[in-house]
């Protein structure tokens, strides 16, 4: 992509109305702008970094056997009335008449209608076990929109829902999303703590959130320092016994915490940080499947109602925790797996011949080889394009001027590092490629 035909709104003040380091980061590196309280319309390296996140989720959702399908973001107020949950939910829905006085709302999450859709498909135990997720929009009108994407009232969620036999299967399908979630954040280059968590309006049994340990998180979170040790290889292999070794290791938010009399963990082994949640895990039982009448016939014969879970992850929110992981001073500093482009070229004199023959050289040949590249083609300061690099943190720039040329090099940038190094034009293709 050439930055002349592109749109990316860098600035360099810092956004007076965001309190955060990510929020400020997202602001100044164009990727997202809001419309209204909560509200944001993602630019387009914004959206590249949020089509990356959303891919990885949707493989290890696959890769743990879920199917991906697609509900919509409005429902209709009767579903909800089915499971009881239309007045329990509060101001937090946003509801709202259509031109037939029907009352509507804007899905805040989709237990109701997935258990719909599942009765309506599923007749026998042969159509059990499935684990169905899709990647949508919400909206919660949270009372306190705040730190730009973390806090939104419009937010992308991977939701996912589990439909067991029996309460033995469900613990099977959580395990599975258990060891998705892991992989997941992992892959995202994040340290994923699971904690304990009380199931709360959903109901039900058993339940883990997710949390990435930084400074600007809401809530506090209390755990064992034997889950730092855990290594991102472990995580990626994550299987039954990772879960149990995890699950075994003290992990509470706050108030949690604070009921807890008789803490298991020494003193000097006991640690409290701040936590983003990222990710909750629910296994509830039969509250829908009751609610909203879902049955299948079982082997026997009778009926039997499915036990469910259901399982999501802040796709919006990760950019923001992956940025407040992962910044410096002069910007934000992708990880690989998420970069909205692997390489910045950076023409340093488009007004001389052989620089811009060059680049564009360099440029054709890269996107040849599939490396995701953003040419700065702009008529700029060299300074203005450093800074601009370094705040939109591509994981790699590649530095041509004339002097260098005349030497017959270039300076190939790792932002993460800081390590610059000069190489010949083919030695930096070969390089990246
Ligand atoms: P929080 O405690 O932050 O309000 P929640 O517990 O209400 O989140 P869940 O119902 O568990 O949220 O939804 C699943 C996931 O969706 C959360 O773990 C979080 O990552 C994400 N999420 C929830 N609310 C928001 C929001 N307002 N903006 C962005 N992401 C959100
Ligand atoms: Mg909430
Ligand atoms: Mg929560
Ligand atoms: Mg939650």
């Amino acid at each position: 992509m050439r930055l002349t035909r592109y749109l990316l709104p860098v600035t360099k003040e810092t956004p007076a109305d965001a309190q955060i380091v990510s929020h400020k980061l997202m602001l100044r590196a164009g990727l997202v702008r809001q419309t209204a309280a909560g509200i944001y319309a993602w630019l387009p390296l914004g959206l590249r970094v949020l089509r990356n996140i959303e891919q990885i989720v949707r493989e290890e959702q696959d890769r743990a056997g879920a199917v991906e399908l697609l509900m919509p973001t409005v429902q209709s107020a009767d579903l909800w009335r089915q499971s009881g949950r239309y007045d329990a939910y509060g101001p937090e829905m946003l509801r709202f008449v259509d031109r037939h006085e029907r009352e509507m709302l804007y899905g805040p999450t989709n237990e109701e209608m997935i258990t719909q859709l599942f009765s309506e498909a599923a007749r026998s135990y042969r159509d059990l076990p499935r684990t169905l997720y899709h990647i949508q929009w919400k909206f919660r009108d949270e009372r306190r929109p705040r730190f730009g994407v973390m806090r939104g009232r419009e937010f992308l969620m991977k939701d996912a829902y589990s439909f067991d036999m029996d309460e033995e299967g469900l613990k099977e399908s959580y395990e599975a999303m258990f060891v998705a979630y892991l992989r997941t954040f992992a892959r995202l280059g994040l340290q994923a703590v699971p904690v304990r968590a009380p199931t709360g309006p959903i109901g039900g049994n058993l339940s883990h959130e997710f949390h990435i340990l930084a400074d600007t998180g809401e809530s506090a979170v209390f755990y064992d320092a034997a889950i730092e040790e855990v290594t991102r290889e472990e995580l990626l292999s994550a299987d039954a016994s990772t879960i149990a070794r995890l699950t075994g290791l003290y992990a509470m938010e706050e108030e949690e915490h604070a009921k807890v009399t008789d803490c298991p963990v020494s003193a000097d082994r006991l640690r409290t940080r701040r936590g983003i949640e990222v990710g909750h895990i629910f296994a509830f039982g039969t509250k829908y499947s009751d609610s909203m009448g879902l049955s299948v016939q079982g082997k026997d014969g009778n009926q039997v109602r499915p036990h469910m879970g259901s399982y999501g992850i802040g796709v919006s929110r990760l950019i923001g925790a992956i940025i407040e992981a992962s910044h410096d001073d002069n910007g934000i500093i992708w990880p690989e797996s998420v970069a909205p482009f692997r390489v910045g070229l950076i023409n340093m004199r488009v007004d001389d011949a052989a620089c811009t023959e060059a680049c564009d050289m360099l440029y054709r040949e890269l996107q040849a080889a599939d490396v995701e590249t953003l040419y700065d083609d702009r008529d700029e300061r060299g300074g203005a394009k450093f800074a601009t690099m370094d705040v939109i943190g591509l994981p790699w720039q590649l530095i041509v001027g004339p002097k260098g040329l005349a030497k017959g090099v270039v300076e190939l940038k790792h932002r993460a590092t800081g390590e610059r190094e000069e190489l010949s034009v083919e030695s930096a293709l070969a390089r990246l490629t």
